[in-house]
């Protein structure tokens, strides 16, 4: 879908910015997205909001139109999975996406269709509360299929999580749910009640009837959906059903993993405004991710987008040290100390990775080497920096090899990474002065709109 949507964009870079490029442009665009799954109103509702932004006065000769449009491209992917283009990149939690209360036993009823993976989400919630220390107890109130209790008992004791089972032939998932709670509150450190719920085959009144019974007498916190993402706008649909008999607070979408086309995550939200929370990557217990709708984005359109990397530069960068960075480069005298701050302003944006993916001809390094910890990296060059003297800060090309292993020593670093270092800061300091060159101003003030 990535790929698709890539080409679309450059097919406008065939002519001028005009209605009919983006017209034809936005034809693609449909297409992918429809390609990918999703929802035929939705997909036509997106293009319309991207092409009613795009004609208009933003033709500038520094950009390319496909440039331009990315932006707002970028912008309106965003706001169609519910998240919000101008926040902050916010490093969050699985218990800030689950709503983990301050104080007391946060109650989460998972429900969703059989098969959709509910058990195994269950277990890998537990896993990730267990690790940030939110003591979970699972819930088994799967009383459908004599198989169920078993497979969260035994993924439990995997992840060293408590779980609560009664015996089917006595009890009711309704009965199984309370007690479990009073379990929880009965053991104290318990912060999060994950109740396991039984599914069916299809929506059916039966299954609604049960989950509701649920949702009235133990009234938990909150109600997540786990859907398969394989079964595409099914997914969407059950979400939907589920969603007018339950009120659900986020959805999983499970088998991420696997052939889908993602256009469930696309349209999820915009059909059935309930936020997606996590996706599931694989069988194992590790196999769980908090969604972000801003990273999401960035991913789909991750192949050397300069336009959206300035723009979520733009978002934490200091315009005054913009500015004065700017005027640097124009002259020439980009210095290891801009560099840093660079650095340290890419830093910000989060994973060093998903930046580097939207720098053209970064991509492929970014994909190399996918242990390499990005953070990591930026952590030792602000180390080598900063056993440099001013002088040889302002100077980096007087470094000789005696000062080069001095330097290394006080960072803690090998001599090799200390000219590698300035090697790169020598390469990027030219391709500085060659964006200064080409206006950056009007690059940002054209991403900004
Ligand atoms: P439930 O009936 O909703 O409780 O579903 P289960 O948790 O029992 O899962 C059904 C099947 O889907 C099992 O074989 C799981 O291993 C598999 N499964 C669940 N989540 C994922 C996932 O994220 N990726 C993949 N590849 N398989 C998954
Ligand atoms: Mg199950």
């Amino acid at each position: 879908f990535s790929e698709r949507l890539q080409k679309a964009m450059s097919f406008i870079d065939r002519g001028r910015l005009t209605e009919a490029t983006v017209r034809e442009g936005m034809k693609q665009v449909r297409q992918a997205l429809l390609e990918a799954d999703v929802a035929y109103d939705v997909a036509r509702d997106f293009t319309k909001r991207v092409s009613e932004q795009a004609v208009g006065d933003r033709v500038l000769k520094s950009l390319k139109p496909s440039e331009q449009i990315v932006g707002i491209v970028y912008r309106e992917l965003v706001a169609l999975m519910g998240g919000d283009p101008d926040s902050e990149f916010q490093p969050s939690s699985v218990a800030a996406q689950i709503g983990v209360k301050r104080d007391g036993v946060t109650v989460l009823m998972m429900c969703g269709l059989q098969g959709a993976g509910k058990t195994t989400t269950c277990g890998k919630l537990a896993r990730a509360l267990k690790k940030d220390g939110f003591a979970p107890l699972l819930v088994a109130a799967d009383l459908q299929r004599p198989a169920a209790i078993e497979q969260l008992k035994t993924l439990g004791e995997q992840v060293g999580v408590p779980v609560y089972t009664e015996d089917p032939a006595n009890s009711t998932p309704v009965k199984v749910c309370q007690n479990g709670v009073k379990e929880a509150q009965r053991r104290g450190d318990v912060r999060v009640v994950i109740l396991d719920t039984a599914g069916r085959l299809g929506v059916d009144e039966d299954l609604m009837r049960e989950l509701s019974a649920i949702d009235r007498k133990v009234g938990p916190d909150a109600a997540f959906l786990v859907a398969d993402a394989m079964t595409g706008q099914d997914a969407v649909n059950s979400a939907k059903a589920f969603n007018e008999a339950l009120e659900l607070d986020g959805v999983v979408l499970t088998k991420m993993d696997g052939d889908t086309r993602g256009g469930a995550a696309l349209s999820i939200k915009a059909v059935t405004g309930v936020p997606l929370k996590f996706v599931g990557t694989g069988e194992t217990l590790d196999g769980l991710e908090a969604f972000h709708p801003d990273r999401m984005a960035g991913r789909i359109l991750g192949g050397g987008d300069m336009a959206t990397l300035l723009e979520k530069a733009q978002r934490e960068f200091d315009a005054d040290e913009m500015a004065e960075q700017q005027a640097r480069m124009a002259e020439g005298k980009f210095t290891l100390l801009d560099f840093q701050k660079a650095m340290r302003q890419i830093g910000k944006l989060g994973s060093m990775r998903s930046v580097m993916k939207m720098i053209p001809g970064m991509g492929q390094l970014a994909e190399l080497d996918p242990e390499a910890d990005m953070d990591r990296e930026v952590g030792r060059v602000n180390a080598m920096i900063g056993s440099m003297t001013q002088e040889e800060r302002l100077n980096p090309d007087r470094i000789d090899r005696s000062r080069r292993n001095r330097i290394a020593s006080g960072a803690g670093v090998q001599p090799h990474e200390v000219h590698k270092l300035l090697k790169d800061f020598k390469g990027m300091s030219g391709m500085m002065q060659n964006m200064a060159g080409l206006g950056m101003r009007d690059r940002m003030a054209a991403v900004k709109g």
